[in-house]
């Protein structure tokens, strides 16, 4: 607990990220959508999102380390817990004690899991993104004998693309789900679900859209956003023509500018990319970033409303198909990279 104001907020939506996890269910026809949530909820906040959609109803969640399933362990029955960046041998014990259910992506980690007692396990089959997984040669000599396989799933490389690799790895999934005994089977992240049917199975795993991030387009139809940002005016000074802004003086003031610097910066999630090309609002007008963006500072360019004082509050544009755009950072990252500064609230 703290006295203290922080002086930059993420307004975070509830209505709108459960109105995304309903929407990305329904879109997911005859499966559940589930969650995930690792990366503290990308950014959100791991423990407020977890509760939010667990009430909503969702019974699946996705972290990917041990100790992102600890965090939010007391929220959630067990098994509701999925952690996807499978086991190490020094790990089995507390995950048993745990809990939550291993995704076992290698011949050794399973092999690991049985020797520890075996038990309810999902299995990754790496269907084509060459990252973790099974690969289709050890499904075939028998390794999943006797297990108990609650999911069986497979992640897409390029689902966000209209590219063959989607059909390929379908394929390739189908070929595993037909040799492979378990519960249920996934193999959709966000952009998944809009392949359509075939790719939905079982369970579907929406990430990015649940947060609002627009994960193939027509997609901003209906997904809303969650994430709003505001900073708080540290000083507001004026500028003649010519005065520079910043470290290594990237930006000349044209005329007479009135300056306003805010508590944001790139330690904040607010990147370098945003440098003299990011926007901050006021009552509907634009206030320019100008200069380099800081550690925990930004400048902006508020003539558009000279009014505004020390202790005002603005917000930062932070719509993420164009901030994306604007930015070439990806809106995984936009999101993820929002750090431990901001005063969460939700309303
Ligand atoms: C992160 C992740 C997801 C969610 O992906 P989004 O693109 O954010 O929807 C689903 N499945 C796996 C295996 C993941 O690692």
């Amino acid at each position: 607990m703290t006295d203290f104001e922080a002086p930059l907020r993420l307004h975070l939506d509830r209505d709108a990220l459960v109105a995304n996890w309903r929407a990305l269910d329904a879109c997911s026809g005859a499966a559940r959508a589930g969650a995930a949530v690792k990366a503290n909820a990308y950014g959100l906040g791991a423990r407020e999102v977890v509760t939010r959609l667990r009430d909503a109803g969702c019974r699946d969640f996705f972290v990917a380390h041990w100790r992102e399933a600890e965090a939010i362990a007391d929220l959630l029955p067990p098994h509701s817990i999925s952690v996807l960046n499978g086991i190490a041998p020094s790990d089995i014990a507390a995950a048993r004690a745990l809990g939550a259910t291993p995704v076992l992506n290698t011949p050794e980690q399973l092999s690991h899991w049985r020797n520890a007692g075996g038990g309810r396990c999902h299995v990754m089959f790496d269907s084509g993104i060459n990252r973790l997984g099974l690969a289709p040669q050890h499904l075939a000599d028998g390794v999943l004998d006797g297990m108990d396989v609650d999911l069986l799933m497979s992640h897409l490389a390029s689902a966000d693309t209209d590219v063959a690799q989607n059909r390929a790895q379908l394929h390739a999934f189908i070929q595993a789900v037909s040799t492979v005994t378990a519960q249920r089977f996934s193999l959709c992240n966000s952009a998944g679900i809009m392949l359509g049917d075939d790719y939905h199975f079982d369970l579907t795993r929406p990430g990015i859209s649940l947060y609002g991030g627009i994960a193939r387009a027509g997609m901003e139809k209906w997904i809303k956003p969650v994430v709003r940002i505001s900073a708080r005016l540290l000083q507001v000074r004026d500028l003649p023509a010519g005065a520079m802004v910043g470290y290594n003086a990237t930006y000349a003031c044209p005329e007479e500018t009135r300056v306003g610097t805010i508590s944001i910066g790139y330690a904040d999630g607010y990147m370098r990319a945003f440098s003299s090309k990011g926007r901050a609002w006021t009552d509907g007008l634009a206030l320019p970033v100008i200069g380099r963006v800081s550690m925990d500072l930004v400048t902006l360019n508020l003539n558009a409303s000279p009014d505004l004082r020390e202790g005002d509050w603005v917000d930062i544009e932070y719509d993420l198909v164009a901030a994306a755009a604007l930015t070439e950072l990806s809106q995984y990252e936009l999101l993820t990279n929002l750090g431990s500064r901001f005063e969460r609230s939700w309303s």
